[in-house]
Formats: structure tokens, sequence, C-alpha cells
């Protein structure tokens, strides 16, 4: 057992150097990025679910490098979050995604746009002057911004952060939990963030049509937005059968390859002509 266990450890460690090296080149990589101009967005719609109209669109930050090709968001998210540089990708997310939402309000489309801000951001000095200074540069309305923080931010639920989440949302906009059902927040921490709404990870989404369980904790999770008078959004969903199921289950608003994948922005306006609730 020592021998297997020494063994283990030493592959481990490699792995671990290996693991460490493919960080730090993708590091290197990703400081270069914004300049080169290899970030894109890309946008999916929701869509209310009684109606199947699109009520908005959600920004997903892509990455293209010439040799390494597309490195998706969880693979480099991560490295930006660890090294810092989502400070600076963060806010050229926030200005694209207004600028692109701007000229859809423009042409007469009144679309939510979704924007991911991560916990980094806040300590890097996102803050509600910064955001207002965005919104004033696109004179856009801040009650069609939505910002989606992930569930594990509730976690920390010191009066600096909810002093700094209550701030931004004076400005008009709108606070939504992603990947909800995957953390460990209480209904106390959900009541003292002034959030609107919630997601529900994709992973409940998944196996609605299989597994029971999975139908229970939606149903209560549903329940409880219900109870907080939170809005309601399902990621995820790919099958007519996963969004009869969500629609019977009340949830108002969905998301999802069903409807359709993430797109680049050029492609948005051709979408919206085509497409038929
Ligand atoms: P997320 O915010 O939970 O975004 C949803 C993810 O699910 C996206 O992956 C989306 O492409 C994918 N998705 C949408 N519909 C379906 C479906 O029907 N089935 C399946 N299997 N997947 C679906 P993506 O684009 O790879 O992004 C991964 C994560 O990276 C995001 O998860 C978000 O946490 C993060 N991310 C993406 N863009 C940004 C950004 O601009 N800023 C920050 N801070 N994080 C971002
Ligand atoms: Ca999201
Ligand atoms: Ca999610
Ligand atoms: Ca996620």
């Amino acid at each position: 057992a020592k021998q297997s266990g020494r063994n283990q450890f030493m592959f481990f460690t490699k792995s671990l150097q290996e693991h460490a090296a493919e960080l730090m080149e993708t590091e290197q990589h990703l400081r270069n990025a914004l300049e080169l101009n290899q970030l894109s967005l890309h946008f999916q719609p929701l869509v209310r679910s009684r109606t199947g109209r699109v009520t908005g669109f959600e920004a997903l930050l892509r990455w293209h490098h010439p040799t390494l090709g597309n490195i998706p968001p969880d693979k480099f998210i991560p490295v930006a979050e660890e090294s810092g540089l989502i400070g600076s990708i963060g806010e050229w997310v926030l200005d694209t995604a207004l600028m692109h939402a701007k000229n859809w309000h423009n042409q007469g489309q009144k679309l939510y746009i979704s924007v991911n801000l991560s916990r980094r951001q806040l300590d890097l000095g996102m803050n509600d002057k910064k955001l207002s200074a965005l919104l004033s540069k696109h004179q856009f309305d801040p009650s069609y911004l939505v910002l989606e923080i992930t569930e594990s931010l509730l976690l920390d639920n010191s009066d600096t952060t909810v002093i700094r989440l209550e701030s931004i949302k004076d400005l008009g906009v709108h606070l939504a939990i992603d990947d909800f059902g995957t953390g460990y927040s209480s209904l106390s921490y959900l009541k003292r963030f002034p959030i609107d709404s919630l997601k529900i990870d994709k992973e409940f989404v998944r196996d609605l049509t299989s597994d029971s369980d999975d139908v229970e904790l939606v149903t209560a999770i549903i329940a409880m937005a219900r109870s907080l008078k939170l809005r309601l959004i399902a990621e995820g969903v790919e099958t007519e059968e996963q969004r009869k199921i969500l629609l019977r289950l009340g949830c108002e608003f969905l998301q999802g390859y069903y409807f359709a994948k993430p797109m680049p922005a050029s492609e948005v306006q051709t979408w919206l002509t085509h497409y038929e609730p």
C-alpha cells in the first residue's frame, strides 16, 4: 500500500507541475488577447417560457487564439481571475455588451442584456462609479442591464460585499444569481442580497426528464423564488420535453440550445428575424 501511495504521490506532483506550466502559458497568452483582438462576445437568447418570446440575450466571452484555437471560458476565466486580468477583460466585456445592446435598442428592440460578473471583479475595482460611467458612455437604460453573479458570492455575506452590490443595484440595474443550486446559499443569504432573479443551473435541468429528484428540487427552488418574489430562469434547456416540464413547474424564463446556441453579434438580427416563438 505504501508503494502505491508513493507512486500516486509522484504521479500527482508531476501532473501538478504540468498543470502549473499550462496555467502560466495560458496566462501569458491571455495577457495579449485583448490588444490582439482575440476576444469576442457571443450572445444567447433568453425567452419567456409561456410565449417563447425573446426577452434578452446573455453575453458570453469567447477567446480565439491563432495557434491554440478556441479556448473555452471554463478554462481561461479561472486564469483571468487568478491573475487579475479579469479586471480589464471584464470591463471590456461590459463595454462591448452595452454597445451591442444599445444597437438593438436603437433598432427598436428593447432587449435585456445579461453580463457575467465574477466576484474578483468587485475586488479589482468594478464598482458603481465605473459601471455608471459605462452606462453613460453608451447612454444605456440601466433597467435593461442584468448582472449575473455566481452563487458562491453569497457565501461572503460581509457588509462590504452587500454594500458594494447595493450601490451597484442602486444604479437601476438588475442582479441575478447564476448557477443557483450548486452552492450552499440559504434563504437568509438570499434575503440579505439585493437580487432580482435566480438562474437554475443546467445541471438540474439536464436530468429533469429522467430524475424525479431533480423535478422535486426544481419545484422547491421555484416555490422559494416565488415566496421571495424573485424571477426564475432555467439554463441549459435542450429539449422540448425539458421546456414543457419547466413551463408546467412555473419557471418564467428559459435559455438553452433548444432555442439557440450562443451566436456572434453579427448574427443576432438575422436570427431574431427568422425566429418563430
Ligand atoms: P454560465 O454563466 O453559467 O453560462 C452558461 C453556459 O452554458 C455557457 O457556457 C453556455 O454556452 C452554456 N449553455 C447554454 N445553453 C446550453 C445548453 O442548452 N446546454 C449546455 N450543455 N450548455 C449550454 P460558456 O459560454 O462555455 O461559458 C462558461 C462559463 O464561463 C459561464 O457559465 C460563465 O460562468 C463563464 N463566463 C463566460 N463569459 C464570461 C464573462 O464575460 N465574464 C465572466 N466573469 N465569466 C464568463
Ligand atoms: Ca451566466
Ligand atoms: Ca450556469
Ligand atoms: Ca457556470
